[in-house]
């Protein structure tokens, strides 16, 4: 990318191409006037970067989904160019491997989930995570692969040899470039990206599952912290009983709130007895239930104050236990929040299920600068 002589306004120009097609990287299919403000340019400056980017084939055109104006028409709405490749997420949980596609435009075009033991060893998970790749992919017609984004069970920074084989394995098999990360933070962010928590800027996201992890969202940019542990909610204590958790600590989060610790506590041995024996109006899983659920509402509520953020995601499969479990949550939520008596911050439920972890995947590689997308701008026609 020179700078001409004869076009002094070329870089200029060239900075806000580079800030389109990272604004449509991040947040896929987005009508002009969208992009315009997003971008602080005027409509008419968006008009002439799309028209000349979508003559170049970087860009393509949808309808999409996008709400109908007043007039019943969709508005048009810019993507990245969907024919340059497809980029797969890949979600190594405890139990399950999950893999995932989509194309440069954000739109998903296939799934692949199997249940696996948890005493699976980790390469066996990758093996059959790469198995699952190839065959979602040949039934696209083995496309051009872009790159593979994936989540893993656990905190990453706890999983050098785990991270690191992962990524062997992965870049001697598909020779393309591979983002790992832990599954419950991508998890988070693929809301923001396809979900629930879509176009907010700022979310605190909370899974509570056999693990109880989450995210931090602040400016649209999903943090990572000084030793990459940002959003281990789980792990932030709630008591001073002496509860021992995975991580080596006790009285966390997740010593009250985890499935394993809530199912204890409530008496029962799986999810589905201990919605049984809610709605059998049984004390004992009620106390449970409600523990777990103001130890949590005031994590996120510690959270929520400390970075100011208004907007929280609840996910993981205790959700399943509805309203017994998420309206004390968001009673403990309102109760520990500031400012007291000002409108709480509000509490979402995921939308996106057993796929957000592979889709998390996708969505941190096409947001990683490290990912070159074979788009051809006119900078360099
Ligand atoms: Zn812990």
């Amino acid at each position: 990318m020179h700078q001409r002589r004869e076009h002094p306004s070329r870089g200029r120009r060239e900075a806000h191409e580079a800030q389109l097609l990272d604004h449509l990287r991040a947040h896929g299919a987005t009508d002009r006037a969208a992009l315009a403000q997003a971008l602080g340019l005027s409509r008419a400056t968006v008009s002439t970067l799309t028209r000349d980017l979508l003559a170049s084939g970087a860009l393509g055109v949808t309808t999409g989904s996008a709400p109908r104006r007043r007039t019943g028409r969709r508005p048009e709405l810019v993507t990245l160019n969907p024919n340059v490749g497809l980029i797969v997420g890949v979600d190594l949980g405890h139990t399950h491997v999950t893999v995932a596609a989509a194309d440069a435009a954000h739109v998903v075009v296939g799934t692949r989930t199997m249940r696996c033991d948890a005493a699976t060893p980790w390469p066996d998970r990758t093996r059959t995570a790469a198995a699952m790749v190839r065959s979602l992919l040949a039934t696209r017609g083995t496309p051009r692969l872009l790159g593979i984004g994936v989540g893993v069970a656990g905190s990453i920074a706890h999983r050098e040899t785990v991270v690191a084989d992962t990524r062997d394995e992965l870049q001697r098999s598909f020779g393309v470039p591979i983002h790992l990360e832990n599954n419950t933070r991508l998890a988070g962010l693929a809301e923001h990206v396809w979900g629930v928590a879509r176009g907010l800027r700022d979310v605190v996201y909370l899974r509570l599952a056999a693990g109880v992890g989450g995210a931090v969202i602040l400016d649209g940019v999903m943090r990572l912290g000084a030793r990459n542990l940002a959003g281990e909610l789980g792990h932030v204590n709630v008591t001073d009983e002496q509860l021992p958790c995975r991580c080596g600590k006790v009285g966390c989060l997740e010593a009250v709130a985890g499935r394993q610790a809530l199912l204890d506590a409530a008496g029962v041995t799986d999810l589905d007895l201990l919605v049984a024996a809610l709605a059998a109006g049984d004390r004992r899983a009620e106390t449970a239930v409600v523990r777990a659920a103001e130890a949590a509402g005031r994590v996120l509520a510690g959270a929520c104050t400390t970075l100011d953020v208004a907007d929280t995601v609840i996910a993981g499969e205790l959700t399943t236990l509805g309203e017994q479990l998420l309206a004390p949550l968001r009673s403990s939520l309102a109760r520990h929040t500031l400012p007291s008596g000002a409108e709480p911050p509000r509490l979402h439920l995921a939308q996106l299920g057993q796929p957000a972890g592979a889709l998390g995947g996708i969505g941190a590689l096409l947001r990683d600068p490290n990912l070159p997308l074979p788009l051809t701008t006119t900078a360099a026609s």
